[in-house]
């Protein structure tokens, strides 16, 4: 079944290998993109049809984050390399720009609990590729999800 995609504001945090492909599709599929990164070579990963905007500095600056419009966002992807500062980030959407949907990568998936109780999804990308090799390993077919 397709799940109908309607077009959201989406805020991405860290044009890293995760927050540039995410833009990139996001973008693609005409979403309204806004994405972040601390250090500018990171937008070379965004490609030439990307139509989103993106803004150079620490997103861990609240007035930074509201110039990202994040108190407007439909959804937050929170991609940074560091889960503290994803927590800290992900927290403030939550609690000062109420911002619905809040999606965080996360490192250490032991810290997963913490953020279900405020209703912030998580994706480990350690959880996802044990699963994803575990299906391999018992002769599963991972392009048939
Ligand atoms: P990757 O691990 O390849 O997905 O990249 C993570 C991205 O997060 C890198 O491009 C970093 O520059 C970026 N990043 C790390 N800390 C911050 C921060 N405080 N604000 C914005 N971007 C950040």
């Amino acid at each position: 079944m397709n799940k109908k995609i309607d077009r959201s504001r989406v805020l991405i945090i860290g044009c890293g290998r995760l927050g540039a492909n995410v833009a990139n599709e996001l973008s693609q599929q005409s979403h309204n993109v806004t994405i972040i990164d601390i250090n500018k070579d990171a937008f070379r990963k965004l490609s030439p049809s990307f139509s989103g905007l993106y803004i150079e500095g620490d997103a861990a600056n609240i007035e930074l984050l509201k110039e990202a419009g994040i108190d407007q966002s439909d959804i937050l992807v929170v991609a940074t390399d560091k889960d503290n500062v994803n927590i800290m980030i992900a927290q403030m959407a939550k609690v000062l720009f109420l911002v619905k949907e809040v999606i965080v990568r996360l490192y250490d998936a032991d810290k997963k609990s913490i953020y279900e109780d405020m209703h912030i999804q998580t994706v480990s990308p350690t959880q996802l590729s044990q699963r994803a090799l575990s299906k391999i390993i018992n002769g599963g077919d991972l392009d048939a999800e």
